[in-house]
């Protein structure tokens, strides 16, 4: 996905920009890159490879080059960013938190205009310096912008480093969010609520879907008001969000422990204990312990002074690989244990099989799973969540296939909880594991645990609600 912190100050931005971008590193692992602007030096831009380093290993020695009192920062998933460009809209500079499906499309279409690319990397064009041509169609910042709007099939909320402060725009529909936040002398506006509190920004605003804002070091501007309609992405507060953030204003750590707090309240399963697959099930484990009235154990934990990122590295085999190493079973309190784990989602499934093999290799009784969405049955066409190129990466699919010999058959029976066709697939993808028991969350109880209306959350990877 990628996340990105923008700030503008009376005084110098550099160390906050630093902080507060790599407080998103949770967000994405391909690209850091940091963008700031002085009056007498101008641009300054830097872009790293984070493959296989950290943001601030590979930010810090450089930072005394950053000057200024305005920058944005972003640890981006695809693309290199930020892109720096000079327009009839003057000198500004992007980062994008985006998924562009037509992208193809929209490049043909730019180049028949007489435009040109020049951020190609591995021949592909980069999405953001996409967005900025898109932007510089405008007569103003705001009408290029609703040509992104207009023109985009998927989502992309922006930040925009102008000469006369940071234009913030988020996604049409609010598949992705920003915050804005406040200090004396300062503004800043992020992906990530969780990026605001140690550089003491308290939250100042939510911008809408839609919206776009300017931020100078005195005050906001509302450049263009937001849409009534919202489809933020459910998954933020079940898996990429970091447990302080909130978007809506709902924290991500009580909608997981809400979540679970429900499912324990109505579980008629026997088990000795709840445990959280960290970091994601955690949260759900204490509420499903609180709801339950069992008590909450750590029979698996995480390695963290080494694996602190939870995406690392892009490759599916490696990454596979890295998520077994990070976490090391317990053998003290899984022995003779029926255990009921808590998890974010399955997607593939292969990280959940491996689990379940240690559990019982380390003495495990019964292992039972509950996990915090309803099955994934559709891939995200919105923000690149699942990364798949086809729909039989999710083992939904791979099971209807099976049983129906077309993935995309009856999917709407599949996706309906308690359906003949629901319990049967639940009922395989337990087997298959050698789960005693496997339960997930209905779409009802999710959307009741994140507390907005349905209509305004995006909820297309399970029900397939979401067109575009
Ligand atoms: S399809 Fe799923 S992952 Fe994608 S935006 Fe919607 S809820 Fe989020």
């Amino acid at each position: 996905m990628g996340g990105f912190f923008g700030t503008i100050s009376k005084g110098a931005c550099v160390t906050d920009l630093f902080y507060g971008t790599d407080y998103n590193s949770h967000l994405g692992t391909r690209r850091g890159g940091m963008a700031t602007y002085d009056k007498e030096e101008g641009f300054m831009r830097s872009i790293h490879n984070l493959e296989n380093s950290y943001f601030r290993t590979k930010f810090e020695a450089q930072l005394g080059k950053f000057k200024g009192n305005a920058g944005v920062g972003i640890i981006s998933d695809t693309d290199a960013q930020p892109i720096v460009i000079n327009s009839h809209l003057g000198k500004f500079a992007i980062v994008t938190v985006a998924k562009i499906n037509n992208i193809n499309e929209l490049e043909q279409e730019l180049l028949a205009a007489n435009m040109h690319f020049s951020e190609l990397s591995s021949g592909k064009t980069n999405q953001t310096e996409l967005v900025a041509l898109l932007i510089t169609q405008g007569k103003d910042f705001v009408e290029g912008i609703e040509n992104v709007y207009e023109k985009i099939k998927g989502s992309c909320s922006m930040l925009l480093l102008t000469e006369d402060g940071i234009i913030v725009a988020r996604d049409k529909w609010g598949r992705t969010p920003i915050v804005i936040g406040k200090k004396e002398g300062a503004f800043a506006a992020t992906s990530e609520s969780s990026s605001l509190p140690n550089l003491d920004y308290e939250i100042e605003k939510y911008v809408g879907p839609g919206e776009i804002i300017r931020l100078r070091a005195d005050g906001m501007e509302q450049m263009r008001k937001p849409q009534e309609g919202m489809q933020i992405c459910s998954f933020l507060w079940v898996y990429y969000g970091f447990p302080v953030s909130c978007y809506e204003g709902k924290n991500v750590e009580e909608v997981r422990f809400m979540s679970g707090f429900k499912m324990g309240q109505k579980d008629d399963s026997e088990v000795d204990c709840a445990c959280g697959i960290p970091d994601s099930g955690v949260g759900m484990a204490l509420g499903y312990a609180e709801g339950k009235g069992v008590p909450y154990h750590r029979a698996i934990a995480k390695y963290t002074p080494t694996w602190p990122r939870s995406f690392t590295p892009a490759n599916q085999e490696m990454r596979s690989l890295v998520a077994k190493m990070k976490l090391i079973p317990n053998r003290a309190m899984l022995e003779g244990k029926r255990i009921l784990f808590c998890d974010d989602s399955i997607v593939r499934g292969t990280q959940l099989r491996d689990n379940v093999k240690i559990l019982y290799d380390y003495g495990a009784k019964e292992v039972h799973m509950r996990i915090a969405c309803p099955p994934l049955i559709y891939a995200c066409p919105f923000i690149g969540f699942t990364s798949s190129k086809s729909p039989l990466e999710l083992i939904t699919r791979r099971i209807i296939k099976e049983l129906e010999g077309d993935e995309n058959k009856n999917l709407e029976k599949y996706a309906q909880t308690d359906s003949p066709e629901y319990k049967k697939m639940v009922g395989i993808i337990a087997e298959r594991f050698g789960l005693s028991s496997l339960k997930f969350n209905t779409l009802e109880t999710l959307v009741e645990a994140i507390g907005l209306p349905k209509c305004k959350v995006c909820t297309h990877c399970f029900d397939g609600s979401s067109h575009y």
